[in-house]
């Protein structure tokens, strides 16, 4: 699909980290499925990939651990 914001290239599948900070403590996502634009660098994320990052964001943020890693697909990383 031709991104809507440069119109220079086309968005492609890729898998990307996202971070989330609160309260002093920081929550990254590995391998979250998006679109991203080759040319701008613009990305995008499907609603019910939001929603999932969303949740993972929010049980994550809510332990006692300061810096909480996990790969989108549900598997606890090793860090
Ligand atoms: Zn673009």
């Amino acid at each position: 699909m031709r991104c809507e914001r440069c119109d220079q290239a086309d968005r492609r599948p890729v898998r990307r980290a996202k971070l989330a900070e609160r309260d002093h403590k920081v929550a990254v996502v590995l391998d979250v499925p998006m679109e991203e634009c080759q040319s701008c660098g613009d990305r995008w994320l499907r609603w019910d990939v939001a929603g999932r990052l969303d949740q993972l964001f929010s049980e994550m943020l809510a332990s006692d651990v300061e810096v909480a890693t996990r790969h989108f697909d549900g598997t606890l990383s090793a860090a």
